[in-house]
């Protein structure tokens, strides 16, 4: 399938209507790193930093996680790399942390809650992430925050570790930006604050979709029945592309649905600007976007919308089917 798209691989992102397209890849493995170069992605959008914790019978050291992100950036280069801090609990387990039996473990004690309370493996994170970094700008992205004080909260964590590194004489990055997941339809409604205060977010949308139709991600018998392009849903992603926009900050979508490619296309119609997915999504995704005019889908967006439709879909495909 890569092949099929080698020749727009260094294509830049551009519809025709001339609005420039971020393509990125999500990664979590050193291995996925390659990705970079053969799809053609502009960076990491999201790099998920679980599996180094799950794939041992104890919390990894300080210094082993410092230079497996140290490779990860060599291996970028140039290109950015969103790092996400520990993202445990409800899907994610670790063998090793003491299983706390939740009713509901998706709404339960995970991400940064685990992180804010006990914040002993967040902050060593943060300092592998630091030294790892070595002079190179990093990015740094928390999880599931469901509610401004949250962030500011994981944010002072940074800044503490920052200072503690400069003490000790390490040297620091050479500029450091500190976002937000939206994971959670609270934060569409967040004081503004918050979007001021992020330097950037991105939505998480196989969270925020679950959360928004409680619909279990992990339940086959629910997790199809809700279409990412259910107007209610596009309501809400609308409402997050507004608020980012008056306060212009930064905004991506990282989940499993930026790299469906009519998602896609109707997610950069409605404002997005970067989308981050596999690698593997990469070329269908450009290829949908090289051939589109955002402003006609746009436009067959808003007249599904006040059609009364359930879902924006069937307007988009029969669009797509008659150009
Ligand atoms: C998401 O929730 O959309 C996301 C990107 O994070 P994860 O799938 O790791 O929960
Ligand atoms: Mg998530």
């Amino acid at each position: 399938a890569q092949q099929r798209y080698a020749s727009i691989r260094e294509t830049p992102c551009v519809t025709l209507d001339g609005t420039r397209v971020e393509l990125m890849m999500n990664a979590g493995l050193m291995a996925d790193l390659p990705s970079l170069v053969s799809s053609g992605a502009e960076g990491v959008g999201l790099f998920r930093t679980e599996l180094q914790f799950l794939t041992r019978n104890k919390v990894p050291k300080r210094g082993e996680l410092a230079s497996l992100y140290a490779r990860v950036l060599d291996a970028a280069g140039d290109k950015p790399v969103v790092f996400r801090t520990l993202d445990i609990g409800s899907d994610k387990v670790l063998p090793y942390m003491k299983a706390t039996e939740e009713p509901n473990p998706a709404l339960g004690w995970r991400a940064i809650r685990v992180g804010l309370d006990k914040t002993g493996v967040m902050r060593m994170q943060l300092q592998a992430l630091l030294r790892a970094t070595n002079g190179r700008p990093l990015h740094v992205m928390f999880p599931f925050i469901a509610q401004m004080e949250e962030f500011l909260e994981a944010r002072a964590h940074v800044t503490k570790e920052l200072h503690r590194e400069q003490s000790l004489g390490h040297s620091l990055p050479s500029s450091l930006r500190i976002g937000a997941m939206l994971e959670t339809p609270s934060m569409a409604f967040a004081p503004r604050r918050f979007f001021e205060e992020a330097d950037f977010i991105s939505i998480g949308g196989n969270d925020l979709k679950q959360f928004f139709f409680a619909a279990d991600r992990e339940n086959e018998r629910v997790r199809r029945r809700y279409d990412t392009l259910n107007v209610s849903y596009l309501s809400l992603i609308e409402k997050i592309v507004d608020r980012c926009a008056e306060t212009g900050t930064q905004l991506s979508f990282c989940g499993e649905d930026a790299g469906r490619p009519v998602e896609a296309l109707c997610f950069a119609a409605m404002g997005l600007r970067c989308l981050s997915m596999r690698p593997a999504s990469i070329g269908p995704v450009k290829h949908i976007l090289l051939r589109a005019n955002l402003p006609e889908v746009r436009e067959v967006i808003a007249v599904a919308r006040e059609s009364g439709e359930q879902s924006v879909r069937p307007a988009v495909m029969d669009y797509l089917r008659s150009r």
